[in-house]
């Protein structure tokens, strides 16, 4: 488990690397953690969250946010991130590889709120494939994928 988290970890690094060309200021905006469009956390991003925030409640809370073994807290639904904290994200050194791609990348261009930094400024995609070390990401480290 303890080389799986540290190859998240490094696995992280080289994706906001990769993002970092991309990256714009957002402010304190945060509205893309308080609804917005999908995120989905794995097994493995979950236990790292875990860990980084040693409280059952706030992770039950976060798991809860959608009632789903591969947990979706943007969606069909508005509601917050249990995690936002005022504006900004409480976990932002273990946020989820969705919440790493979200602006740089917009799916199918329609995934940003009015507003955000990113409109107009984003790479438009149609495939999890095409997100950055996607393929890295979903093969190694394995992330418990569910089927
Ligand atoms: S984990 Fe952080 S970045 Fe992701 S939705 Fe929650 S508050 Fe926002
Ligand atoms: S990505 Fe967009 S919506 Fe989210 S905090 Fe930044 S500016 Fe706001």
């Amino acid at each position: 488990m303890e080389s799986m988290l540290h190859n998240l970890a490094k696995f992280y690094a080289a994706l906001d690397e990769a993002l970092q060309p991309l990256k714009r200021a957002c402010g304190d905006c945060g509205e893309c953690c308080r609804r917005a469009s999908k995120l989905q956390v794995y097994p493995l991003e979950l236990q790292n969250i875990s860990r980084f925030v040693k409280n059952d409640y706030l992770i039950r809370k976060f798991i809860d946010f959608a009632n789903n073994k591969v947990v979706k807290i943007w969606g069909d639904v508005e509601g917050q991130c249990p995690f936002q904290d005022g504006d900004r994200c409480s976990i932002y050194a273990v946020r989820p590889y969705f919440c790493r791609v979200y602006g740089p990348y917009n799916y199918r261009g329609k995934n940003l709120l009015k507003g955000c930094v990113y409109c107009g400024h984003s790479i438009i995609y149609f495939y999890r494939e095409e997100l950055p070390l996607y393929n890295e990401f979903v093969n190694y480290p394995p992330l418990n994928l569910p089927v």
